[in-house]
């Protein structure tokens, strides 16, 4: 698009957009196909949105953080996609302090959050899915196991992105034997581990190359002991305190997911007007510019469904089925304008200097991570519809 598409923004957001906008044309796509051919990690972007306090957005002022809502921290994200940028190397910071922040004690708080605010300490690392249970994180085998002051920490986790690139991982594992407990989600804890001191102490991280630069990784516990105190919240409630921080990173993702859309949307229409074959644009033929309008479409309502959910979110309302919508509706658009933008380039979609084979890869992601469309459509079957739970 030429002229981006915006509505409904405030003035405050309009300038964080303007701000991101800015700061993301100082890494152009040269720089993004540079890391993706090498499969390294984008540290100077990441450095220069810590630096201009973009990842602290949703921390409140009080622990240093820029305290902003939650419509601001999805345009910001957004703005990063719309530019052809990737957040996905750091927007974890964005959102993983939100369960130490809820559930962690003032010590715990005011410990961590103002060095995450600061970036001098980095909270990317969130440790949740396991190679053997995969969605059925009720499932997850990894236990950590209460030695004194201690927890003895065993088991193996999988996709824990951007754990070489992080000093602190929120980890979920099973505290109480499956069979021990009353209710099925109970029995699973949350902590806040200081990765620095534990790797190669019981802390081992192996990564795991991927279909696109995402610096992800397996990790392996054994025997890794970590101070009682870094236990959040209660013993035994991790599972609860992971869902909540959930609609969060729904949310910020399916900006993500808006932003990728506008990208492929603003290339293919910009591309359509200035090729000429048949002595035309190729814009000109309904059937190169109906996909492209109907992507269009079809990222404009997705966007409603994301406002909504961020606006629910700052208002405390459960937003359990927005935030998945959100996710759902922003993830089939993202993926339907990579489609057709493909479609548009025609042969060159495929060439790596125009960018799009690489966002094309990098968008597809989200039909999969961090939660599954299938997932997501049996929660609101199931939540929503009232239809009986299929698993
Ligand atoms: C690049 C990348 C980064 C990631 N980053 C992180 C991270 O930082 N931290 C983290 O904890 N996790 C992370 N993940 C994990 C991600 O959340 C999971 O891959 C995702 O939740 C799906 O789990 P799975 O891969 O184990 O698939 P599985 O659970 O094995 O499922 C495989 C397929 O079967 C479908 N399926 C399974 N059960 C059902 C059912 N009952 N009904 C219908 N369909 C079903 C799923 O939808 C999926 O399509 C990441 C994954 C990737 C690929």
């Amino acid at each position: 698009m030429s002229e981006r598409v915006e509505h409904g923004r405030d003035d405050e957001i309009a300038q964080i957009r303007d701000s991101v906008r800015a700061l993301c044309a100082g890494f152009p796509g040269e720089y993004w196909r540079g890391i993706d051919r090498e499969r390294a990690y984008p540290a100077a972007f990441v450095d220069a949105l810590t630096k201009a306090g973009f990842l602290a957005a949703l921390i409140p002022d009080e622990f240093g953080g820029s305290g902003l809502t939650m419509r601001a921290a999805a345009a910001i994200m957004e703005e990063i996609h719309a530019s052809g940028c990737n957040g996905a190397a750091c927007h974890a910071q964005m959102y993983t302090m939100g369960t130490v922040l809820r559930h962690g004690s003032d010590a715990q708080k005011n410990r961590y959050l103002p060095g995450i605010a600061r970036g001098e300490l980095r909270l990317q690392a969130f440790g949740v899915t396991e190679p053997t249970s995969g969605t059925d994180t009720l499932s997850l085998r990894t236990t950590a196991v209460r030695d004194g002051d201690h927890y003895l920490v065993n088991g193996q986790k999988i996709w824990t992105s951007r754990a070489e690139y992080s000093d602190l991982m929120l980890l979920l594992a099973r505290t109480t034997p499956r069979d021990q407990v009353k209710k099925r989600t109970d029995g699973l804890s949350v902590f806040l581990v200081d990765m620095r001191a534990a790797l190669g102490h019981g802390l081992t991280i192996r990564p795991i190359r991927t279909m696109m630069n995402h610096a992800t990784t397996e990790v392996f516990f054994d025997n890794m002991r970590i101070p009682a105190d870094t236990l959040v919240g209660e013993e035994g409630k991790g599972f609860r305190y992971i869902l909540s921080g959930m609609n969060a990173e729904r949310i910020l993702i399916a900006a993500e997911c808006i932003g990728d859309a506008k990208w492929f949307i603003g290339k293919a229409t910009a591309y359509a007007k200035e090729r000429a074959i048949f002595n035309r644009p190729i814009g000109q033929n309904q059937g190169v510019q109906f996909p492209i309008a109907r992507a269009y479409a079809q990222m404009r309502a997705a966007e409603l469904m994301v406002q909504e959910a961020a606006r629910k979110y700052e208002a405390g309302a459960d937003i359990g089925a927005e935030a998945n919508m959100a996710k759902l509706l922003a993830a089939d658009a993202s993926w339907a304008a990579a489609d057709m933008c493909v479609q548009t380039f025609g042969g060159f979609g495929f060439a790596e200097e125009y960018d799009i084979e690489r966002k094309f890869r990098e968008t597809r992601l989200y039909q999969v991570a961090p939660i599954s469309t299938n997932l997501i459509l049996s929660y609101l079957a199931e939540h929503v519809l009232g239809l009986p739970r299929s698993y």
